[in-house]
């Protein structure tokens, strides 16, 4: 049989050669029927025992990874169980029996219709959050009906597992004691959960390939490359080993890089980077440790609005952050105010404008909602106390926004000290990502303690391309001459300031580009932790002065195309195999 490629999200890196185990996750048929006056108790009655029952099976998969390593993502799970007996959840059920007579399967129907209707469909990150409502109610009802058991037969170890969807709480009973090569399903977005717990796990994944558990049967052979997306369905003798050689290499080169862990980033000519890791999830950070991630770089604290129907609390943040600093052990963590607004608002909230990239976002978005914005920076400055927080605005267009943040922030100080709680004023940044703030970075600098260049909206909004528009993809380009000159002006304005500047766009992590930041002279690169390793080996076998003699000469060429190729040449001449597979750095979604 000739073998077929299909093509999905990079959703974990990794390669895997093995063999198919499908998973079936077809949709539940709810039954429907009316209840009478005397049956609403009862009715009451068996959605409590099923919530109950919900809650112990979670309860359950949890207990199992707490006694094995790898416990940290199951956040996740404890998202779910939370949200099992949610008001929103529970007392619109109970209101539906009540007053609309209908079964109680039915009544979870509806209210996780309705709960769902409030996240913005059209958003990729709300949209996850739609399928943890779903698999909330999906539970409930497998339980009312009988067919709740997780007893589900486990893959063979070294499967791929392929489904049309997974809860978290399958994708962590599967990867159980690591007995799972890799992940593929039909749907999900690289932010989906399975894909956080896969790149946790750091299990090659690929998700929303659309009909792979329709393609492939168990024990058919598949070949995974979860960095390009790809799945191959029957492939040859020929190709498998192929892959398989690819892996081993892989594996090698990993193994090669991790020896570097505990190395400094440190060029030959003595200039000393810090290397820090980008986060979404607390969950993240054994794996930003384990590849030596020294801190947290910019944590994007706006997922804390994930899977939930309410606003988080001060306390919510609160416990967070301090979790985070704790788990960081004493590492700097570098919280970035919510980057809300356009498609990211918290649920129930729409954003109507026609440019919504352009509208309403993140500091201004704040600055906007004061009782939002008040109760994330007193959990931050209450945090503060207790660990390395340094705290950071998104989106600032020039100084009079950075003042207006920083005004907010010394007022969130004052009423956490009249409440006689413990509070320190932390470091204060912003992220350099708009033309605007790139320009007057000097005057900015006087305000702050540091700089971050968000390279990933940057470049967005320098060369107007839509970081999520694959139609003017090719206009992407982290090398354009505007760019470069944006970069380089940031930089000197945070030296000529004596504060330190940072990179945490993904270009950071991109080591084709880094002789070119070394060239910069960025005090600090943010990246995701698996990224660190190869960086840090560049930076190690470079020297800065190479990195300024390139970057010269690469300012004196016209247009990204032949800077490129410049730049490649070089990274090619001085580090043979770096760029095999070629540079990631394309649009990126926010
Ligand atoms: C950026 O814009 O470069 C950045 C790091 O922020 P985000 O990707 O969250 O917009
Ligand atoms: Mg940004």
């Amino acid at each position: 049989m000739a073998s077929t490629t299909l093509q999905g999200l990079p959703a974990s890196p990794g390669i895997a050669v093995g063999r198919c185990w499908t998973v079936d996750r077809r949709r539940l048929r709810t039954p429907r029927r009316k209840v009478t006056e005397q049956e609403v108790e009862t009715e009451l009655d068996r959605l409590d025992v099923a919530i109950d029952l919900s809650v112990q099976q979670l309860d359950g998969v949890r207990a199992k990874f707490q006694a094995s390593d790898g416990a940290e993502h199951l956040a996740i799970i404890d998202v779910h169980r939370a949200m099992l007996r949610d008001p929103s959840l529970v007392d619109e059920v109970r209101r539906l029996v009540r007053v609309e007579r209908v079964n109680v399967e039915w009544a979870v129907k509806r209210a996780v219709r309705k709960i769902k209707g409030a996240f913005d469909a059209d958003d990729e990150f709300f949209r996850e959050r739609r399928s943890d409502v779903d698999y909330v109610g999906e539970r409930i009802v497998k339980n009312l009906m009988g067919q709740g058991s997780d007893a589900a037969e486990m893959p063979p170890p070294g499967s791929i597992v392929v489904a049309r969807d997974l809860s978290p709480a399958d994708t962590a009973l599967f990867f159980h004691d690591r007995r799972v090569a890799a992940l593929v399903t039909d749907a999900g977005g690289v932010t989906s959960h399975t894909a956080i717990v896969a790149r946790a796990l750091e299990i090659p994944a690929v998700v929303g390939t659309g009909k792979a558990s329709t393609s492939a049967e168990r024990g058919d052979w598949l070949v995974v490359d979860g960095s390009h997306g790809l799945v191959v369905l029957n492939p040859s003798a020929a190709e498998r080993a192929e892959y398989e050689a690819a892996r081993v290499r892989q594996m090698e080169r990993e193994a090669e890089l991790t020896r570097l862990k505990d190395l400094p980033a440190e060029t030959v000519d003595g200039v000393r980077l810090r290397m820090v890791g980008n986060i979404e999830f607390g969950e993240e950070v054994p794996g930003l440790l384990s590849h030596g991630g020294e801190g947290v770089g910019l944590y994007r604290t706006e997922f804390l609005f994930m899977g939930r129907s309410e606003l988080p609390t001060e306390e919510d943040h609160y416990r967070d952050y301090r979790a985070l600093l704790d788990a960081m052990g004493g590492r700097p963590v570098t919280v970035r105010t919510f980057d809300l607004g356009g498609d990211k608002l918290p649920s129930g909230q729409k954003d109507h404008s026609e440019n919504p990239a352009l509208g309403l976002r993140a500091v201004r978005y704040c600055l906007r909602h004061p009782d939002l914005f008040y109760a994330q920076l007193r959990a931050a400055v209450r945090a503060a106390a207790h660990g390395n927080l340094r705290i950071m605005f998104p989106m600032v267009s020039g100084v009079a926004e950075v003042r207006a943040a920083k005004w907010a922030l010394a007022e969130a100080f004052e009423q956490v000290v009249a409440q006689g709680l413990p509070a320190r004023m932390p470091p204060v940044g912003v992220m350099v990502e708009l033309p605007s703030a790139a320009v007057v970075a000097d005057r900015i600098a006087r305000e702050v303690d540091f700089l971050s260049i968000g390279t990933n909206d940057l470049i967005q909004y320098a060369i107007g391309v839509d970081r999520q528009n694959m139609d003017v993809a090719y206009l992407y380009r982290p090398l354009h001459l505007a760019v470069l000159r944006m970069l380089k002006s940031v930089a000197e304005a945070a030296r000529a300031a004596g504060i330190s500047v940072s990179m945490c766009g993904e270009m950071a992590g991109e080591p084709l580009y880094t002789l070119v930041l070394l060239g910069l002279g960025l005090d600090e690169l943010s990246m995701n932790g698996p990224s660190i390793p190869e960086v840090k080996r560049v930076i190690r076998g470079a020297s800065a002065r190479e990195g300024r003699e390139l970057l010269d000469r690469i300012l004196d060429l016209n247009t990204a195309d032949d800077i490129e190729r410049e730049v490649r040449a070089e990274m090619a001449r001085r580090f043979p195999g770096l760029l095999e597979g070629g540079a990631r750095v394309g649009p990126v979604s926010g």
